[in-house]
């Protein structure tokens, strides 16, 4: 009988292996990391496996401790030559952010403190005068995330109300966010108007009532209708407004302040031209192409922008200090004109294809693998720009015989840092576009694990 081979709780405790454990961690959490792998080994033994012995049990106790106290999220490579990567933490941040945080985190700050007066201040102040500089906008606030930035926004200024919105933008943007649901949540009455292709001005002019609260223009940013389309211009929405004293929402999503046709992409809408159109209030997000922290940005109007910020909500879904920090030095690029330099989105975007070949080819003559430098595409990612790619050079690996290209990609996950690739056409290809400069070690020797070993 299986069941009676299997040690007690009290024997796993007391292996040479656990008693190290318990010298540094919490006997409770040991006692129960044991209990759960005898419990995994009752399960093995109904399937008619044996019992472990006990000196496996306590390995197995050892692994998975030492699996739980690693630091979570790990730093990966992302070699996948998507820039603004979603599963991988979006927009990484400049040095300058980086310092920032590290600023803000040591010790204390006048985070709401004013230096001059000694009284209370706003943990807003600083950023909103970096935004109304660099989006002309009268007013600025930022929030948790750009969901949130939407909700308030709605919350406090469309609830009750309706809100117009072409049938075209009720979109969903990913993650389960879903516009007619925000909409829904936040007390307001969506009236959708057009078609899934087509919005005309007389559209949204027909469905003007008394109790419109505003006109919702909402980047489609992850998807792209094309063919026979027609949508309102943001100036042409504000004009049909103003005629009716209905404010415009711009939910721009990405929050690009630089032109992205000047690096060969289409055109992203920017938040600056939406308030120089004359919206009523812009949303976008801070870990985009703003490549910042996670964060939610409303510019525009400042009556509409304080309404926002007396609204309950707001203290619910605040920008934490450390997001801020690394806000307020993302803005500063902009600002003093080095974010191409700086900023590490804008820094990717910006990079050549003979300069990104360059890199491929120095990891091909580092590796002890057959490989080869073949021109490929990189993608912006993140729900921005859908389907827009930049050119580039990539590092392809065929596997050997018995080998898959998945299994190569698995064992490049399990590298000391981990790599995470794409597969096309058989073969595991590795973009340096969005990897860092100091991480070309950290790939080879991934590389050389996966591969060579
Ligand atoms: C990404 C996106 C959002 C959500 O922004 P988060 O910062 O992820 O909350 C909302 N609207 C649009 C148009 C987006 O592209």
């Amino acid at each position: 009988m299986q069941f009676r081979n299997l040690p007690s709780v009290d024997r796993v405790m007391a292996t040479g292996a656990v008693v190290a454990l318990v010298a540094s961690h919490s006997r409770e959490w040991v006692v129960d990391l044991v209990r759960e792998q005898l419990d995994q080994a009752r399960q093995l033994i109904r399937q008619g496996g044996t019992a472990p012995a006990v000196d496996e049990l306590a390995e197995a106790v050892c692994r998975q401790l030492s699996e739980v106290t690693k630091i979570a999220p790990r730093p990966v490579i992302n070699a996948t030559g998507v820039i603004i990567h979603t599963n991988l933490g979006r927009a990484p941040l400049s040095q300058g952010s980086i310092d920032a945080i590290t600023n803000a985190a040591q010790g204390y700050t006048d985070l709401e403190l004013d230096l001059g007066s000694g009284r209370r201040g706003s943990r807003q102040s600083h950023l909103q005068s970096l935004l109304r500089q660099l989006t002309g906008a009268e007013a600025a606030l930022a929030v948790n995330n750009n969901a949130s930035a939407l909700f308030l926004g709605l919350s406090a200024l469309a609830s009750g109300k309706e809100v117009i919105v072409s049938r075209a933008e009720a979109v969903e943007i990913g993650g389960g966010f879903r516009i007619p649901d925000v909409l829904k949540q936040s007390g307001a009455t969506l009236v959708d108007v057009g078609t899934t292709n087509r919005t005309y001005a007389r559209d949204y002019q027909d469905a003007i009532t008394d109790n419109t609260a505003a006109l919702l223009k909402v980047h489609a940013s992850n998807f792209r209708v094309e063919g026979f389309t027609a949508s309102v211009e943001t100036a042409d929405l504000v004009e049909l407004g103003r005629q009716q004293g209905v404010p415009v929402f711009h939910d721009v999503g990405s929050g690009a302040l630089l032109p992205t046709e000047a690096y060969g992409l289409a055109h992203e809408p920017t938040p600056q031209e939406s308030i120089s159109a004359g919206a009523g209030l812009v949303f976008f997000s801070g870990d985009k192409l703003l490549g910042g922290p996670q964060a939610g940005i409303v510019v525009g109007q400042r009556d509409l922008v304080e309404r926002l910020e007396r609204h309950p909500l707001a203290r619910a879904v605040r920008i934490d200090k450390l997001s801020l920090a690394a806000l307020n030095a993302t803005l500063l690029h902009f600002l003093k004109q080095e974010a191409p330099d700086k900023v590490p989105v804008w820094r990717m975007i910006a990079a050549s294809p003979e300069s990104i070949k360059e890199r491929a080819s120095r990891w091909q003559s580092l590796l002890d693998y057959p490989a080869e430098v073949i021109p490929s595409r990189s993608a912006i990612g993140g729900g921005s720009l859908p389907g827009e790619t930049l050119p580039s050079w990539v590092l392809a690996l065929s596997c050997q015989a018995g080998s898959s290209p998945e299994e190569a990609m698995r064992k490049l996950r399990q590298a000391e840092r981990p790599v995470v690739a794409r597969v096309e056409e058989d073969r595991v290809l590795l973009d340096p576009r969005t990897v860092l400069p100091e991480e070309d070690d950290l790939v080879l020797a991934g590389l050389e694990a996966a591969f060579a070993g």
